[in-house]
């Protein structure tokens, strides 16, 4: 029996199934719910039960603590109905519908851009091409239900061709086969686009963008997209990383603020050894845009990076800065929870997104 979920502000409803997730329920009913990870982790999903019970599932601690659950919130990428429900959540923007799709792509290029940062060129078969919004991402499909999420490091202008930055996870079993074993022409699965991280149109407001190491990959689709269409929004690069090699695209970075007015590029070392030749700006990424925007009202913020992170982002920005919550974007880099019961519950539920799509 399908439970009825009403989101409060809108009065919008869909119906649940008990054995799907409260996220793909609205997905597959073009609710667009705002969601990252998909696995419990980033928060990007979170809202609150405001009536009815719902089953936590497999969210994580970290991103739910049993206070939070107590208080009525709860990740809708994990919990599902267990009674009908009135929630109150935030929507994405309108025009987030681009149809989910499962493809093989060659790999044409690898291009070791830093010691553990490998760039992946991708074609799609002869013809094909993804729909997708600057700053999605895809899951790159192992097998046995297993997945890897990736963001999309170019606009959607390059037909036919994807890329990936990809760093390297000792030990991981998809990072580790990519930088040790696999070579131009082998071909990948993929699955996507997925998520929410993309440019709201609001032209007035400068928009801050934050990458830490390869979650620049997301912001450089996002830039090169407002190049390619002349769009003349403030953007505010900040790109935080370890080391000087580390920041594995500088050029490019440099390149786009000296080339447009409105681009302007910060990037940021936290661990430069002494006797690195340096004369940027030091220290973590975050801290640096508070430095430079102690008051970020009237901005829209962009976080894209390791959990760690973006939860430091999210916490500072909107406690010092007077950052809106609702002007917050974020895709957290969290690792993929290969455990059975996660990998059954989201391919169940990714597979009624496609049949909607
Ligand atoms: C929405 C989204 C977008 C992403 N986009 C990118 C991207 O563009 N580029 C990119 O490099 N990564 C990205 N990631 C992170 C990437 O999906 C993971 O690092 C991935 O799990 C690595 O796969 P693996 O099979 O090599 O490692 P796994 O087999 O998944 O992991 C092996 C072990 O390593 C640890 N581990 C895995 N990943 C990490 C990590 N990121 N940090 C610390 N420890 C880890 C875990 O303990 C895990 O048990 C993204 C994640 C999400 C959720």
């Amino acid at each position: 029996m399908a439970y009825q979920v009403t989101i409060q502000d809108s009065q919008r409803t869909f119906l649940a199934e008990p054995d799907e997730t409260i996220l793909a329920a609205a997905l597959r009913q073009g609710v667009k719910l705002p969601y990252g990870c998909r696995e419990g982790a980033c928060g990007t999903c979170r809202g609150r039960v405001l009536l009815g019970q719902v089953e936590h599932c497999e969210a994580q601690l970290t991103a739910l603590s049993e206070a939070d659950r107590q208080a009525g919130w709860a990740l809708f990428c994990c919990a599902r109905a267990c009674s009908n429900l009135s929630i109150e959540c935030r929507e994405a923007a309108a025009g987030n519908d681009t149809p989910i799709r499962t493809l093989p792509a060659r790999i044409v290029r690898l291009t070791r851009a830093a010691p553990d940062v490998m760039l992946v060129d991708l074609k799609l078969p002869s013809g094909d091409r993804l729909e997708f919004r600057a700053g999605q991402y895809i899951d790159i499909l192992l097998g046995e239900g297993r997945r890897r999420a990736f963001s999309l490091a170019n606009s959607p202008q390059t037909d036919g061709c994807l890329q990936l930055h990809v760093r390297h996870v000792v030990g991981g079993r998809f990072t580790d086969r990519l930088f040790g074993q696999m070579k131009e022409r082998d071909i990948l699965r993929l699955r996507g686009p997925f998520g929410s991280f993309f440019l709201r149109d609001a032209p007035d407001k400068p928009a801050v963008l934050v990458a830490g190491g390869t979650g620049f990959a997301p912001i450089k689709a996002i830039v090169e997209q407002a190049i390619a269409e002349g769009n003349a929004r403030a953007l505010h690069v900040y790109w935080g990383a370890r080391q000087r090699v580390d920041l594995y695209l500088l050029e490019l970075a440099e390149r786009w603020a000296r080339q447009h007015a409105n681009v302007r590029f910060v990037p940021v070392l936290s661990d430069s050894p002494k006797g690195e030749c340096w004369r940027g700006r030091t220290g973590l990424v975050h801290a640096a845009v508070m430095a430079d925007w102690p008051q970020l009202g009237g901005c829209q913020v962009y976080v894209c990076g390791s959990p760690a992170m973006v939860a430091a982002s999210r916490r500072d920005f909107l406690a010092h800065c007077g950052l809106p919550e609702e002007e917050f974007f974020a895709d957290s880099f969290d690792f993929a929870a290969d455990t059975l019961e996660a990998i059954g519950a989201s391919d169940d539920a990714e597979e009624r997104v496609e049949d909607h799509a």
